[in-house]
């Protein structure tokens, strides 16, 4: 048997892995000891992660080799790469020639390595010319990229796993660690057993197992997050807890802010979250005034239409009590995806550039234009996640190449969603799993080499850059996703009469071109190479030329990333969600993970074992609410933009007048109902244009009998 150390392809805690295998098949899996991020622990997802990998999911839910559909509706038929390859070229060509680069579209994945990113990153804007290149993490995250750079001036999370064991106090909003980060759990209760007076305050309109835990549990009514953070913000500068030498010395904007909060005595803010005002002022005091208080937080702050407010009301608090730039204190989000981090850094969105640049400055385009030896490069940003599907559905899209994601399930909205896929001229979908309900809209499969196949880096969410190795050979003819691109892009290019634009013969070769990008940039890696990773295991960014370790923790000389060095109090006032509950439609949607799936369940929907927790797709509703319905009772789940029908259960954790659907299950197990994305909605925020998936006014009856 060999060993072969590799990092986890779930999510964003990152933990190190060590694959075994006999250099053909991966027969086994155990926890990395000498990873810093789980020091060889795993949770469920991750020791059972050699089943997915077993030969009856290689030969049955694997794609092998590139298929064609002649026709929509038919089933598709092998091809040869280089014929694939060769049409998928001169169709974009064709449609580029026809309707402008812009009619193209490239929608990638949180999944995907940073290598990946950097490909397809070029491939969209320097090769095919189209500004349209956006992630699935658009979806989990980008509330928290826009958040940190108007509030601390760079998309850079201050903090470190370490810091869960060294805070005082712990503030867990809209999150749940013991279902979507359970090694970060773990490392959470371990510090509560081992530091007497610990608090943990958990902040969620679900009485989850992180709540369970909690000292304090604010179940707040979902989508008033904002208000509750402006009620204790209001609590400490009522009681004099706020941090005035630290506010005046490193921030800027402190009097909008408090002019603002006035008005949100804990009084209103209690009775507007549906809490009590005391544990408002409880919750306060515990963080304004422990020495060390650290935030986590995740989804149920970051999808959501007022996302970037919610963010930004958030680290407002950090920055009035003085708790950021130390061990144990600061907002930390945490990051859903394996590599949504890597996503960031490598700029693969539709509003980010590589090395944390920003697409609104011409500087920050000239730059990459000259890294990149593309003159042309589109000097605009691109249509997200959302706008990207919604341009396709008006036929401005023309082209999907999606990578390694499947919208015709996660994405909200499913029936403009799949209107959009249906009127594409081409859908080109590079995927493993050859059943996903994208797949079905493709006119191209294009087989990827995943996990335990594939060579190159992720992030994770403490900024920390492991690598990614192959145990095994990919199946059939699957080959890496960088690896795809770049063929594909060289015809373009030659189509259109220039050299490769995109040459990288390795993944190495790509990690380098990104690691260019970040020079002089605050996510500074050119002093990391393969062979530190190799030597001295994971590493933090900034890791910059001259260092010889990684960086835990940013802003602790209490210079921000800021033009002048002042993290910036954002003052935003409350704002009710897109959709608003009435009499017809009297219940707040949410929806969430289960502890042992990941997303739309391609890989973990291979594991029998991991439905034991959760064995079918459900509606949870409050008993009150749910009256003499008994568990089981079919109902029908309504909004205004679609239905589905599900079993009832009741469950007294959850808020009044809320109703919970896990985001996992999709056609295959909800028939032709397209999942709990049939009902949510593509309100976004603003800013981040991340949609607001955790929350659609909803009606839910008795389903009639057929
Ligand atoms: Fe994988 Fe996340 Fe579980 Fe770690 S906590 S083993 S990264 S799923």
């Amino acid at each position: 048997m060999q060993e072969t150390k590799s990092t986890c392809p779930y999510c964003g805690v990152g933990c190190g892995v060590v694959i075994q295998h006999d250099g053909r098949h991966i027969t086994g899996v155990r926890g990395d000891p000498d990873h810093p991020a789980n020091f060889g622990r795993l949770c469920t997802k991750g020791t059972n992660l050699h089943l997915t990998a077993t030969p009856v999911v290689l030969q049955h839910q694997r794609l092998h080799v590139p298929l064609k559909r002649a026709a929509r509706g038919e089933a598709p038929a092998a091809i040869s790469w280089d014929q694939a390859n060769r049409e998928i070229a001169d169709r974009l060509l064709a449609i580029r020639a026809q309707h402008g680069p812009e009619a193209i579209g490239v929608y990638i994945s949180g999944q995907l390595l940073t290598e990946d990113y950097t490909a397809f990153n070029k491939l969209a804007r320097a090769v095919i010319g189209t500004p349209h290149i956006d992630s699935n993490s658009r979806l989990c995250m980008s509330s928290a990229v826009v958040g940190y750079k108007q509030s601390l001036g760079a998309d850079a999370p201050p903090c470190s796993y370490e810091d869960i064991e060294l805070a005082d106090c712990l503030l867990v909003s809209g999150a749940n660690p013991a279902w979507a980060h359970p090694i970060l759990f773990r490392r959470l209760e371990a510090a509560r057993a081992a530091k007497p007076g610990h608090k943990l305050i958990v902040i969620d309109p679900r009485r989850t197992e992180t709540a369970e835990l909690a000292d304090l549990h604010l179940q707040i009514r979902a989508g008033t997050d904002v208000a509750l953070c402006h009620g204790l913000l209001n609590a400490v500068i009522q009681r004099g807890w706020a941090a005035g030498d630290f506010i005046a010395a490193h921030t800027e904007g402190f009097e909008a802010v408090q002019a603002l909060v006035r008005d949100w005595s804990p009084a209103r803010a209690a009775e507007v979250c549906g809490v009590a005002e005391a544990d408002i002022w409880q919750a306060a005091e515990w963080f304004a005034t422990s020495p060390r208080s650290l935030s986590l937080y995740c989804m149920g702050l970051n999808q959501s239409s007022a996302g970037t407010a919610k963010n930004t009301a958030l680290i407002n608090l950090h920055l009035a009590t003085g708790q950021i730039g130390r061990p144990g204190a600061g907002p930390f989000s945490l990051t859903g995806q394996p590599n949504a981090m890597g996503g960031r850094e490598s700029g693969g969105m539709a509003t980010l550039l590589p090395g944390h640049r920003d697409p609104a400055k011409a500087e920050d385009w000239a730059e990459i234009s000259t890294l990149w030896g593309a003159p042309d490069l589109p000097g605009q940003r691109g249509h997200t996640a959302v706008e990207m599907f919604e341009a396709a559905a008006h036929g401005e899209i023309k082209a999907l190449w999606i990578v390694c994601t499947n919208p015709a399930q996660s994405m909200p909205d499913q029936a403009m969603v799949r209107a959009a896929l249906e009127r594409c001229e081409l859908v080109v979908l590079q995927e493993s799993f050859a059943h996903t309900a994208t797949a079905r809209y493709a006119d191209y499969l294009l087989p990827a080499a995943t996990w335990g196949e594939k060579e190159g880096t992720v992030t994770n969410s403490e900024r920390r850059i492991s690598r990614v190795r192959p145990a095994v050979p990919a199946p059939g003819e699957a080959r890496a996703d960088w690896r795809i691109a770049r063929d594909i892009a060289a015809l373009i290019d030659g189509g259109l009469g220039r050299a490769p634009r995109l040459a990288a013969d390795s993944a190495e070769a790509l990690w380098l071109e990104h690691r260019e990008a970040t020079r002089g940039r605050d996510l500074d890696i050119t002093g990391l190479t393969w062979a530190v990773l190799e030597a001295d295991g994971p590493q933090q960014w900034p890791y910059a030329q001259g260092a010889t370790q990684g960086t835990p923790r940013l802003y602790t000389d209490g210079r921000f990333a800021t033009n002048n060095g002042r993290a910036r109090f954002i003052a935003r006032p409350y704002l009710p969600t897109a959709e608003a509950t009435d009499a017809n439609r009297p219940f707040a949607l949410t929806t969430g993970r289960l502890r042992d799936q990941w997303h739309g369940m391609s890989r973990s929907g291979a594991v029998p074992g991991l439905f034991a927790h959760e064995g079918r797709p459900l509606v949870r509703l409050h008993p009150a609410d749910a009256g003499t319905l008994a568990d089981g009772t079919l109902v029908r789940v309504r909004s205004a933009r679609g239905a589905l029908v599900l079993p009832l259960k009741r469950d007294p954790n959850l808020a009044p007048a809320t109703a919970d659907i896990a985001m996992h299950w999709g056609d295959e197990f909800v028939g032709a109902q397209q999942g709990v994305n049939a009902v949510t909605h593509g309100a976004a925020c603003p800013d981040s244009r991340q949609p607001e998936l955790k929350f659609a006014a909803v009606a839910i009856t008795p389903a009639e009998l057929p």
